[in-house]
């Protein structure tokens, strides 16, 4: 039987890209790629990078003022939001264009429609016409989850937060995750009243507890009111805003709201279980190591397989799937020990298991300090860091390591490279430290604060 293509993507983020560019370019495969929306996905166009340009436009406040304190005649006029959010556009806009040449470049017919699944080898697009090919890939990545509650239609989502026409002077962020706690910082860096919400007892809930109390007392320290074991009651749209009842019976008005409480797969109406592909309880298409779905000619990767939902570990998923069905080398994607940053003020970089996960699974000890860092002890900011690393006391290996520090995610990625090679505390101890820096205190730390 021949087919249209060899490869047929729904999908232009990350995963998809990647996965359609090898398969082409280095595999030899005639594939196309259907993207409804912007070439880049959520990483590239509402998600890490327009996130993490809104993360250093926030600290400019908090440079000037250090900068004083060095003996800086230095002041800070207001935010130009809109300046700022155009030239945010323009970059976007950039980067979308790369990756769409990026593709171009490796021989991909894109097309810039919707699509979805006919049959196991047909893909339908939106204006009806059908293509078939060998294999498809489902790349659709995540979307917001809001829960169903009155005028929920009128809260803002991440996907929102960037296209906003003006910055609010109030906000209430709902959620104790990543998207809650970096948007948490964000904004208050930029100077809007920030409240959080968040149902349990602590935010960032599965990263080291140490590490989530040196964040949230960070934060709270800056300015934001976060409220843990609190959830919205109901919300009502009043003059100014929303009226907000909380499940603590507190009454507030907030010029916005902000839901971060978790990404759901993008798998509705892709005809995927009509041609046969399991979904699991959360939408998401369950997938083998080699990210093949039930249907062999089917296969998935990214968010919408819910595995680890971070931009690197799609592109290796796609990376992997690429090299195993094109390039005749059969790879899966290593997802064991995958750093990941929260660009919270202050930041987390982590990787590992967190002290709680390694006890849980053997015999322990945790070396720990916490210490005001040179910079902003010059300037006089009480800010803390905190250095972890969680050793198992039969092999020696460093099973887990936690940052909280200004460029956290820096630093962690470094670290991840001795620790996915398997390096023990002692590795850590022979190395001489670099100094003065912050990271130093990894190799120097001597004596277990606890045994579990
Ligand atoms: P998370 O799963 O990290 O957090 C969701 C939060 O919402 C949790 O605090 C959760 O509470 C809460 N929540 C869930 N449902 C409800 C509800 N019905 N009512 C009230 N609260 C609720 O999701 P995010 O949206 O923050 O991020 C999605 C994913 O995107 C992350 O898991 C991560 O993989 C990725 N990401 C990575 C970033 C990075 O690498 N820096 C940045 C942004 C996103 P509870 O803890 O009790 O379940």
């Amino acid at each position: 039987m021949t087919f249209d293509y060899d490869l047929f993507v729904i999908g232009g983020g990350s995963g998809g890209v990647r996965a359609a560019r090898i398969a082409a370019s280095e595999g030899g495969a005639k594939v196309a790629l259907a993207e409804e929306y912007r070439m880049g996905g959520t990483c590239v166009i509402r998600g890490c990078v327009p996130k993490k340009i809104m993360v250093f436009a926030s600290t400019y406040p908090g440079a000037v003022e250090d900068a004083r304190a060095y003996g800086w005649d230095a002041q800070i006029g207001g935010f130009d939001w809109t300046a700022f959010r155009g030239k945010l556009r323009d970059e976007l806009s950039r980067l979308e264009g790369l990756y769409r040449k990026g593709l171009q470049n490796a021989g991909v017919t894109i097309f810039d429609s919707r699509a979805s699944i006919a049959d196991p080898h047909t893909v339908r697009l939106a204006d009806g016409q059908t293509v078939t090919a060998k294999h498809i890939l489902i790349a659709t990545g995540g979307r917001p989850f809001i829960p169903d509650m009155p005028h929920a239609d009128k809260v803002l989502t991440s996907n929102e937060i960037f296209d906003l026409e003006k910055l609010p002077k109030s906000i209430l962020i709902v959620g104790g995750g990543y998207i809650a706690s970096e948007f948490a910082c964000i904004l208050n860096g930029l100077g809007v009243k920030v409240t959080q919400y968040y149902r349990g007892a602590q935010i960032l809930r599965g990263f080291d507890e140490e590490a989530r109390g040196h964040i949230s007392e960070g934060m709270r320290a800056s300015g934001i009111d976060i409220s843990c074991g609190t959830d919205v009651l109901r919300m009502e749209p009043v003059d100014g805003g929303m009226r907000v009842t909380s499940t603590m019976g507190h009454e507030q008005v907030f010029e916005q709201v902000l839901y971060a409480t978790g990404r759901v797969p993008c798998t509705g109406g892709l005809g995927l279980e009509e041609a046969g592909v399991t979904l699991g309880r959360n939408g998401e298409v369950i997938v083998d190591d080699w990210s093949q779905t039930s249907v062999p000619s089917i296969y998935a990767v990214g968010d919408v397989t819910n595995r680890i939902n971070l931009t690197p570990v799609a592109i290796r998923e796609g990376h992997a799937f690429a090299d195993t069905v094109f390039r005749g080398e059969k790879r899966k994607a290593d997802h064991e020990l995958v750093a990941s940053a929260v660009f919270t003020q202050p930041e987390l970089g982590s990787v590992g298991l967190s002290e709680e996960a390694a006890r849980a699974a053997g015999p322990i000890e945790v070396y720990s300090t916490a210490f005001r860092p040179m910079q902003t002890l010059f300037a006089g900011r009480p800010d803390r860091v905190m250095m972890k690393l969680v050793v198992c006391q039969n092999t020696r290996r460093v099973l887990g390591c936690h940052i909280v520090a200004p460029n956290a995610g820096e630093m962690i990625q470094l670290a991840a490279i001795a620790i996915k090679m398997g390096a023990t505390k002692e590795d850590f101890d022979r190395t001489v430290a670099v100094h003065p820096t912050m990271a130093e205190e990894l190799v120097t730390l001597r004596s277990p604060v606890r045994t579990a």
